[in-house]
């Protein structure tokens, strides 16, 4: 049976993933002499673009040297933390993809810090090693000056990198020597991203993620991590809550290329997908029938921030979509609860208006301007966050910002910070741009990546997570400026 690698990429949008990708797909020999390959076959929708992170991760396989490669997308923003750390559960290692000329961006610390933390192999890449004065030496410094800082071990901090230009179809050991291929990449993969470990024992299959199809339901994903599967065979469901369901398999699939292939027997290691598994959630174990044995689960992310979303009753209703009563817009919630897991949404006493429940502001929007593409018609209201009594304290959520900056203008972002109640943990000068972190209420975060953006020049790049709750810390200023 042919080795398997599980490597999840993480990159910043627009530093080259989907053309990367797109080539080792290429390389890797998916297409048909005669097939059309002028557009890209992983492309970012507008919303990600727009917003420089990944939405939506996308799995995709290639059989390199007899070795099955799993390359699994990582969101890139703090809002979808949660997400970010069941997708890494199912690698071995990452492949952290530079911009040669920008060097590694703060978007992307949360989600290495994740890697780091969980113990997986760092590969990099260094893209775009074309451009006119890009400084690949220096970007490869910065790296593994930010791993450093992130607390990477000395076998992480001895990361293999390869330089080249995705978009030119090469990637080699020098970046001075061009080749006319990307083969030292995957080699590096395969040399360097350790094989799934498996130990003895019976099935064992953490769910860490899940599709939705119309066709046949909710389809459990995740990594065989030890025993086997097969089609048709009897199983044992070990819930978060240690109980115990049995259930069939259904069918089962394994990724190729950019869909998924159906199979009947899983090879453990592989990352596949089950349909036809009943009352499932994420961080259950698929476990054998007679002698389950539950894998330790992981955490879903609780929503922090909810949102009003109401019919539109204006008199202007109807003018920009084509959805627009309450019905339509039950289902499309409906729809999105299959999947999207931070996301609650309760009935209120209106039937015309949903009270949803996401992770942060950035969660919710992304929802939002969605369902206005797709053409919903929405009235939102202001976005509130939840409060909860812990110990008969009331608290609300905290978290962890990064704003990093030129220093010039750090004062400014200091002053607005601490208005909205934040507290300033460390500061520190990189460059010419600081890196300032906050502790900061959910509460202070609503409106801030506006103002920030217009009191710096539209300079500041702000990153937040949530952190934990803590008692409320009094209030916050309107906003003095009146607009
Ligand atoms: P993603 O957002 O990370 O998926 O990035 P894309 O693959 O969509 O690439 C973003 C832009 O960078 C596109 O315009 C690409 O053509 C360009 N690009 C990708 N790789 C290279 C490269 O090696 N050199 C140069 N100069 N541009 C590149």
């Amino acid at each position: 049976m042919a080795n398997v690698k599980n490597i999840a990429i993480i990159a910043h949008v627009d530093h080259g993933k989907t053309t990367l990708v797109d080539k080792i797909m290429y390389h890797c020999q998916l297409f048909r002499e005669n097939q059309n390959t002028g557009d890209l076959i992983l492309d970012n929708n507008d919303l990600e673009r727009e917003r420089g992170i990944t939405i939506t991760a996308k799995n995709v396989s290639v059989i390199y040297k007899d070795t099955k490669i799993n390359i699994i997308d990582t969101p890139g923003h703090a809002d979808f933390g949660g997400e970010v750390e069941r997708v890494l559960n199912m690698a071995d290692g990452v492949l952290l993809l530079v911009d040669a000329f920008e060097g590694p961006m703060p978007q992307t610390r949360f989600v290495l810090q994740k890697a780091i933390d969980l113990g997986l192999k760092p590969c990099v890449v260094i893209n775009k090693v074309d451009k006119e004065n890009c400084t690949p030496d220096e970007v490869h410094e910065k790296v593994f000056d930010l791993m450093f800082e992130l607390g990477a071990e000395e076998w992480q901090l001895d990361f293999p990198t390869v330089y080249g230009s995705a978009k030119n179809n090469w990637m080699n050991h020098d970046w001075k020597d061009e080749i006319d291929n990307i083969e030292p990449l995957l080699d590096m993969v395969i040399e360097h991203i350790p094989s799934p470990k498996i130990p003895e024992g019976n099935t064992q299959m953490l769910i860490t993620s899940l599709d939705f199809s119309s066709f046949t339901g909710r389809i459990a994903i995740g990594r065989l991590t030890r025993g086997e599967l097969k089609t048709g065979q009897q199983i044992s469901l070990v819930k978060r809550d240690g109980s115990i369901v049995k259930s069939r398999i259904k069918e089962l699939h394994v990724f190729e290329g950019l869909g998924r292939k159906k199979i009947e027997e899983v090879q453990t290691g592989d990352i596949c997908a089950i349909v036809g598994l009943e009352g499932f959630e994420i961080g259950d174990t698929v476990a054998d029938l007679e002698n389950p044995e539950g894998l330790k689960t992981i955490a879903i992310d609780e929503p922090t921030m909810s949102m009003l979303f109401t019919i539109n009753d204006s008199p202007f209703f109807g003018k920009d979509g084509k959805f627009v009563t309450s019905r339509h817009i039950r289902e499309r919630l409906d729809k999105e609860l299959e999947k999207n897991l931070a996301l609650r949404v309760n009935a209120t006493d209106s039937a015309d208006k949903f009270m949803v429940f996401g992770r942060g502001v950035l969660h919710l929007s992304v929802l939002i301007e969605t369902m206005r593409r797709e053409g919903y018609e929405l009235q939102i209201g202001q976005p509130q966050v939840i409060i909860k009594v812990i110990d008969g304290v009331k608290c609300e959520p905290v978290e962890e910002m990064t704003i990093d900056l030129p220093e010039s203008v750090s004062g400014k972002a200091i002053e607005m910070v601490t208005m909205r109640k934040g507290e300033m943990l460390s500061m520190e000068a990189k460059g010419d741009r600081m890196v300032c972190e906050f502790l900061i209420p959910s509460r202070g975060i609503i409106g801030m990546r506006n103002q920030l953006l217009t009191a710096t020049a539209g300079e500041a790049i702000m990153a937040h997570r949530f952190k934990e709750y803590q008692p409320l810390k009094g209030g916050i200023p309107e906003r003095q400026n009146g607009s």
